[in-house]
């Protein structure tokens, strides 16, 4: 499968990451829609989180993206998961988007 967002995760770009863990990685994003714009990206492939059932695969998304808002913004953010390509939706592997204002 020829997937951007499996490649990143996997490291093959060598985009660096924010933040990491066992089942997600962070990453900012290359078009940035805010003063701070992180990507939290499932390791395993889905393609919206419709699909993502796994419940260790959820904690693992949530304890990252709970993490990047704590350390990178002011505890203000928005929190986003685009989902079907009329609902904004571009790249089609599970992604949240973490938008702020306020860096940390
Ligand atoms: P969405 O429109 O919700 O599918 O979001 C996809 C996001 O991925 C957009 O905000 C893009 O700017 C971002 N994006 C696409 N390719 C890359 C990349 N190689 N590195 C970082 N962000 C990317
Ligand atoms: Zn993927």
């Amino acid at each position: 499968m020829d997937c951007i967002f499996c490649k990143i995760a996997g490291g093959e770009f060598g985009t660096e990451f924010v933040a990491q863990n066992d089942h997600a990685v962070a990453f900012l994003d290359i078009n940035p829609q805010a003063k701070v714009h992180i990507l939290v990206v499932p390791k395993t492939h889905t393609s919206n989180v419709s699909e993502l059932e796994d419940p260790q695969e959820l904690l693992g998304l949530f304890e990252l993206i709970r993490e990047v808002a704590k350390t990178k913004t002011d505890g203000q953010f928005r929190l986003q998961f685009n989902t079907g390509s009329r609902e904004g939706q571009s790249v089609f592997h599970t992604h949240a988007h973490v938008l702020s204002n306020q860096a940390n």
